[in-house]
């Protein structure tokens, strides 16, 4: 199957050619063909697998004909986060590239006046967060009834980030005779209602079930304690005997972990940047640009902050934290092994993470393999005599030793097998990582002398850190 049986017009041909797209992918082939005939799409498809091209070339055929007025866009995009909307203007301008299109990007971070500017030649096509595009709506800069696309992309992320309000407010203002371009990569109950209200007689283009994790991706489970510095120990063990790993994303479940583990990775010389919602419009796109460019190899993110983003030759996801919510371990896998190429993902889980763990084998129907022996499982046990908050890991030493197992242990010395790569912070040249007993920037230094000879992975050297993994030694 080729780009040329699509319906696509000449010029889109070529500009996809330039691109370097071969063949289109499932969910191209699938839902074009149908919304170019104007049909009303529901797009459901893992990440990684093209729906932005999916929407944007049966767009780009449609607005070859007609023109923009002021402050009228012909066509919305509605897209999560500020990074993603930007990602989609790309799409354009690489799609685009033989048409003359007046592309909009209203996102938070950038100023009204300046926005207001270019709505005000004609948009072609708007992106927009929803909650920017209503601030504009409201100060009567913007007249949404001449819309006659509508695409809602990430839609199941626009719902975990309280969006779905605004979408349906901005569905309603627009006309009931456009077409809408639905995407999600999952389908919660919610997000059929506003399918169901939104779409007329839609064609549903399923290129794969709502759960399943790309193929190509490896996942492991590796056991890690509940208390926060260790467990960030942990994590500088992984990236250390991750031979393959070039690059990663480090997702924490809250904004305020990523800053801190973040931290730590820098601290411990670890090349280091992180993502999260609070940051400024343009320490996000720096970040995000370095990361890309390779001058920062671990990119630490909350899931609202990486959400859908095209990070391409990602070669690890490690989850510091285990989702709460079992879709999100979806997207976050989803950012490596995209476009077939293969990847690593891997979850720091303890005792206490085993109902959230056991909710993601159920929807994926795929039993993470552990990379512990059950012994050294079992040993781990005392962690989750913890109060169990993060928060408290300044103060809850005392908990923590009161634990019953002491966890001061030989060093999971880690670093001598090491491999010598990019990633591998210039520490752990020496084999014993005594980094530890360098104070972290969130660790309360009263506990240094206690924790000395602490390393996190309890009495013993886990034997994954010393052999590489055979798959029948789980
Ligand atoms: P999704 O939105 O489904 O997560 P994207 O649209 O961001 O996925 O696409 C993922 C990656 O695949 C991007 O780098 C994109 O350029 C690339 N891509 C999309 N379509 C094709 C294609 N037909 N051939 C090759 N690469 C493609
Ligand atoms: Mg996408």
């Amino acid at each position: 199957m080729s780009f040329d049986t699509l319906g696509l017009s000449d010029k889109i041909l070529s500009a996809i050619s330039a691109a370097g797209f071969d063949k289109p992918t499932p969910i191209q082939e699938q839902a074009i063909p149908h919304a170019l005939k104007g049909r009303d799409i529901l797009g459901i498809a893992q990440t990684g697998t093209g729906k932005t091209a999916a929407f944007t070339l049966p767009m780009l055929n449609r607005l070859e004909k007609g023109r923009a007025r002021a402050r009228m866009p012909r066509t919305l995009i509605l897209e999560p986060t500020r990074e993603l909307a930007a990602q989609v203007e790309e799409s354009f301008e690489v799609l685009g590239a033989n048409h003359k299109l007046n592309v909009a990007l209203l996102i938070g971070g950038v100023s009204f006046a300046d926005q207001n500017k270019i709505l005000d030649r004609g948009a072609d096509v708007l992106i927009a967060t929803p909650g920017r595009l209503l601030d504009h709506f409201e100060r009567g800069k913007l007249l949404l009834t001449g819309v006659e696309i509508l695409v809602v992309d990430e839609a199941d992320r626009m719902l975990d980030m309280g969006f779905i309000p605004d979408v349906e407010r901005i569905c309603k203002l627009i006309p009931f005779t456009r077409q809408t371009l639905f995407f999600s990569a999952t389908m919660p109950s919610e997000i059929q209602k506003l399918v169901d209200t939104f779409l007329h007689n839609p064609v549903s283009v399923e290129v794969a079930p709502p759960a399943t994790a790309a193929s190509t991706v490896e996942q492991k489970l590796v056991s890690a304690p509940r208390e926060s510095s260790e467990k960030r120990a942990v994590l500088r063990e992984v990236i250390r005997n991750e031979k393959t790993l070039t690059n990663a994303i480090v997702f924490c479940n809250r904004k305020r972990d990523v800053d801190i583990v973040n931290r730590s990775l820098r601290k411990h010389g670890f090349n280091a940047g992180c993502l999260h919602g609070d940051m400024d419009q343009r320490s996000r796109m720096a970040t995000l640009d370095n990361f890309k460019n390779g001058e920062i190899t671990l990119l630490v993110a909350s899931d609202v902050a990486a959400r859908g983003l095209d990070i391409p030759n990602v070669s690890h996801v490690l989850n510091f934290d285990v989702p709460i919510h079992a879709e999100d371990y979806i997207h976050r896998i989803g950012r490596t092994g995209r476009a077939g190429r293969s990847g690593t993902a891997i979850m720091l889980a303890g005792r206490a993470d085993k109902k959230y763990v056991d909710a993601i084998e159920a929807m994926t129907g795929f039993n993470i393999p552990q990379l512990q022996s059950a012994s050294e499982d079992k040993g781990k046990s005392h962690s989750e005599t913890e109060s169990g908050n993060s928060h408290k890991e300044h103060s809850n030493n005392r908990k923590r030793r009161g634990g019953g197992t002491s966890r001061a242990a030989s060093k999971a010395s880690s670093g001598q097998t090491a491999p010598s790569d990019a990633v591998r912070p210039s520490s752990t040249k020496a084999p014993a990582p005594k980094s530890e007993d360098t104070p972290k920037v969130s660790e309360n230094t009263s506990n240094q002398k206690q924790k000395q000879k602490v390393v996190g992975l309890g009495d013993h050297m886990p034997a994954f850190l010393t052999r590489p993994v055979r798959p029948d030694s789980k």
